[in-house]
């Protein structure tokens, strides 16, 4: 198994090189995002991480690239620990995972492990749920072709609901990947949210697509 590092900080960029070649894995470290973004083209690797902050160019221009030149090699991408709008951005440009800084290196080879294990899985641009049609790239969603006026915040939250279609998503993981709160049993910011999204959603159209899971959280499917 092969796996690029793209991280400018040089003493994380050795901690990881030294720990998952300990781990059995093959390693190439590039230390800015252009030098990243050619190893990434040109060599083939199970996994590439990444940081967002890079020198000359960021993590995202380099997903976005592989991903717009069809390469679905997975990558993983490191964030700052208040940036949340970053990871919804950097799953809706087609990273698998993301680790917020610092994290534990257990924790890292727990996420590398399961990604491995998935294999390549493309997000794709457009996402098409019943009448719903979500463009992610051009942040515009519809239904049966009307166009849905939705905030940021709405529209993260119904992309985050589409991309995990059929899975039942918890209240605090939606607090946490749209809002980067950590969940506490007085808010109710989820459910006021999703209330709102439904206004716009489901409420004018017949077929409803966000259910509510009583004590367990939201899915969005066509039933
Ligand atoms: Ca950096």
């Amino acid at each position: 198994m092969r796996i690029l590092i793209v991280e400018d900080e040089i003493k994380i960029a050795s901690f990881l090189h030294r720990g998952l070649n300990e781990s059995g894995y093959v390693v190439d470290l590039a230390h800015n995002g252009e030098d990243g973004l050619h190893l990434a083209v040109n060599v083939d690797y199970d996994l590439i991480i990444l940081d967002v902050m890079l020198p000359r160019r960021s993590g995202w221009s380099i997903i976005s690239e592989i991903r717009r030149m069809n390469r679905e090699t997975p990558t993983l991408f490191l964030t700052a620990k208040d940036a949340v709008e970053d990871r919804v951005k950097g799953l809706e440009l087609g990273a698998d995972d993301y680790l917020v800084k610092p994290f534990a290196f257990t924790e890292l080879l727990a996420r590398i492990k399961t990604i491995l294990r998935r294999g390549p899985v493309r997000q794709p641009d457009l996402i098409e749920i019943a009448d719903l049609l979500i463009d992610l790239p051009r942040h515009k969603a519809s239904r049966c072709g009307a166009h849905l006026n939705l905030t940021p915040k709405e529209f993260s939250l119904l992309s985050l609901l589409a991309r995990h279609q059929g899975d039942v998503l918890s209240r605090s993981i939606i607090a946490d990947q749209v809002w980067d709160m950590n969940f506490d049993s007085d808010t109710n910011v989820v459910d006021v949210a999703v209330r709102r999204l439904r206004a716009k959603v489901d409420d004018p159209y017949p077929q409803k697509l966000i259910h509510t899971l009583r004590g367990a959280g939201y899915v969005l499917e066509e039933r």
